[in-house]
């Protein structure tokens, strides 16, 4: 186990978490937002940054102090903490990011990890090689090579107690990203940033966000702490922390303000369009958007930038809240409809169900349906792993309906879309006491299709008659041949 990070609950592959950053002498919750700090132009103060908006600790380029003369000196002098005015936790990086811009920097992983001890940094970073998406496989393995090197470099410097991050590269290629994981889990460094997904982000691209989030947890371990580098907008978070992400570091609150515009959970919003602000942060609340538009240059970016930040930072509270009640997902699911992007990159992280099942949690509070793909979730899937372990009798129904009065079957167990069969005796347990809409759909039908497959699979020798409420072709299709079906209407109620 890595001591500095614990994992204290789990839904889907999000997790609550302690990061304990022993150089700054304290402990982070995660997931966590980690405001981008520009050491040249603070937008919003770093001061403000604790007792405001709630942050515990920030991020910093020690490549720009490093490359300039009067900060450079500041820092070697006040230390980091002092020259930002922040008693959290400081992450700093190392300069790849410019050596991605402009091909070349003048600085070693050994000169700038060293640096970033020297300034008093908590976490520091080496100069990896962020390969954009799309590179080929050629340019990714020779670029990983450089990842690799850089990491063991890392790990001869005399660090201390300062934490070290093993930055996750490999372009959109799965396999890569996954080996590189492995590389990264094993180089003894303790924060592992997952590299290059900017261009991703930019392009609403989540799908592809979410396959190589979820290579690259393959190859961690479930006590890594994984920083999605370059994440910070607010309506792919809850999405990014269902796929086992635990810090993100946001930019776009600044740079986004920069260009008049205005973050919400649901996507991006020009101040120049917004007639009502849809939100009641210190700033929405005092201001119009008109009052806004009026102000000068500077006065309106900073506001801006303050109300990127509550919004950002009341998301990260709504998900650490999701977790604790076992909702994250259906927070997903909210989001998912914001954007068409969102929802292709929900839709992939469910064709992951049996990594998500993993880490799923037996309990929560009640599963609420509220969309197609919520017959997809990793609960449903536990269900029809947890059938194949009960005991049968010769002859079931499985019935929508309650027991009828007449019958000649050794049991009648529920049926119930998206879950399938299961004794009665279970139907208030987790997650069966779920919330469904009453007008089902062919999604939940053919889940619970797929749940007495699982059953009959398990008990061949059980004969199976399944009591439907006429159930969509699809699902019928999808129940094995030897299954009788019922339609309800045939049955005896009385
Ligand atoms: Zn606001």
């Amino acid at each position: 186990m890595r001591d500095q990070f614990e994992v204290r609950s789990w839904d889907a592959a999000g997790r609550l978490g302690d990061l304990t950053v022993p150089r700054a002498g304290v402990t982070v919750r995660t997931p966590a937002l980690m405001p981008v700090i520009n050491p040249n132009l603070q937008t919003v103060a770093p001061g403000r940054l604790d007792d405001e908006f709630g942050a515990e600790i920030l991020i910093t380029n020690s490549y720009i102090v490093y490359t300039t003369d009067d900060l450079r000196e500041r820092a070697e002098e006040q230390g980091l903490h002092e020259l930002l005015d922040f008693d959290g936790a400081i992450v700093t990086d190392s300069g790849s990011f410019q050596l991605a811009e402009y091909g070349e920097i003048d600085v070693t992983t050994e000169e700038i990890v060293r640096f970033q001890r020297e300034i008093g940094s908590d976490v520091a970073t080496p100069v990896d090689v962020p390969t954009p998406p799309d590179a080929s496989r050629e340019q990714t393995r020779e670029e990983l090579a450089t990842t690799e090197q850089a990491l063991a470099d890392a790990a001869r410097v005399d660090t201390g107690e300062m934490l070290v991050n093993a930055p996750v590269q490999g372009s959109t290629h799965p396999d890569l990203r996954e080996q590189s994981a492995r590389t990264a889990a094993a180089s003894g460094h303790d924060v592992f940033p997952i590299g290059a997904a900017v261009p991703l982000l930019n392009d609403y691209r989540y799908a592809d966000l979410v396959e190589m989030v979820v290579a690259a947890k393959r190859g961690l371990g479930a006590d890594c702490p994984v920083h999605l580098f370059g994440a910070g907008h607010p309506m792919m978070l809850a999405l990014a922390v269902a796929a086992g992400c635990d810090l993100f570091d946001s930019a776009a609150y600044a740079l986004y303000a920069r260009d008049g515009r205005y973050l919400t959970v649901a996507g991006t919003r020009a101040l120049d369009e917004i007639e009502a602000f849809p939100c009641s942060c210190a700033v929405c609340a005092d201001h119009t958007p008109a009052d806004l538009r009026g102000r000068d240059d500077e006065r309106r970016e900073r506001l801006l930038a303050e109300h990127n930040l509550h919004v950002t930072f009341a998301e990260m509270r709504r998900i650490r809240d999701a977790i604790r009640r076992g909702r994250l997902l259906e927070l997903v699911e909210r989001r998912a409809r914001g954007h068409p992007g969102l929802l292709d990159g929900y839709r992939t992280l469910l064709d992951h169900v049996e990594q998500l099942e993993r880490t799923e949690p037996a309990a929560g509070d009640s599963f609420f349906y509220v969309s197609a793909e919520s017959a997809r979730r990793p609960a449903v899937r536990r269900h029809h792993e947890r059938l194949q372990e009960l005991a049968t009798p010769d002859r079931l129904l499985c019935s929508e309906y309650d027991e009828p009065t007449h019958h000649s079957y050794d049991a009648v167990w529920r049926l119930r879309p998206p879950f399938g069969p299961f004794p009665r005796a279970l139907a208030s347990t987790y997650p069966l006491t779920a919330t469904v809409p009453e007008q089902t759909d062919t999604a939940a039908e053919r889940a619970a299709a797929a749940g007495v497959a699982a059953l009959a699979d398990a008990n061949p020798e059980t004969q199976i008659t399944v009591g439907h409420d006429d159930w969509a072709a699809p699902a019928l299709a999808a129940l094995p041949d030897r299954v009788e079906t019922e339609h309800l209407g045939d049955l005896d109620w009385e």
